[in-house]
């Protein structure tokens, strides 16, 4: 991976060569865009329905421009690719934990609090298999369900909490990189 991509880490942008370990690698793709310059003295104005120059009050102009911006991807799939980057590592599952879901982890796992590039927040990560409590709606009674995998990061995202399970070659390895 060279030309046309950018490691996000922490809402920043990093050349392949200055990426942290975990950055994740993101196509930049081109998209068209209209910015508005003042024909007298060049400077830029905030859209508006008729941008006028900060610094004078002349009536801007448009100009089209091409700008590279990171591709979206969402937080399942970012993980994966940063993962991928220390060490070889698959999407195992995901499941909702918070606020409807009638299940209960029965792992603890240890704080972080990452910004993701879709906007979600990784809250909490666990290296180890990830069981959980079933609980019964009607008669009470409770079983324990599990995913393959592991390795489980908490995401948090408009108010859901989801469990997003992968197996990974070295599971502390990474937990340490995420704590870092
Ligand atoms: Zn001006």
């Amino acid at each position: 991976m060279a030309e046309g991509v950018a490691y996000w880490w922490r809402g920043r942008l990093h050349s392949e060569r200055e990426a942290p370990p975990l950055a994740i690698p993101l196509k930049l793709v081109k998209v068209e865009a209209v910015e508005w310059l003042c024909p007298r003295c060049g400077v830029r104005a905030e859209w508006g329905p008729e941008p006028r120059c900060p610094r004078c009050g002349a009536r801007c102009e448009p100009r089209t421009l091409v700008e590279e911006v990171p591709e979206l991807v969402d937080a399942i799939e970012a993980l994966e690719r940063a993962f991928n980057r220390a060490c070889k590592a698959r999407v195992r599952g995901a499941v909702l934990l918070e606020p409807f879901s009638p299940l209960l982890p029965l792992f603890t796992w240890k704080l972080l609090d990452l910004e993701l590039p879709d906007g979600s927040q990784l809250v909490g990560v666990y290296a180890g298999k990830p069981r959980f409590l079933k609980r019964g709606f009607h008669n009470g009674s409770t079983t324990t369900f599990e995913l393959p995998g592991n390795l489980a990061v908490i995401v948090w995202s408009g108010g859901v909490v989801e469990c997003l399970v992968f197996e990974v070659e070295e599971p502390q390895k990474l937990v340490e990189l995420l704590s870092g």
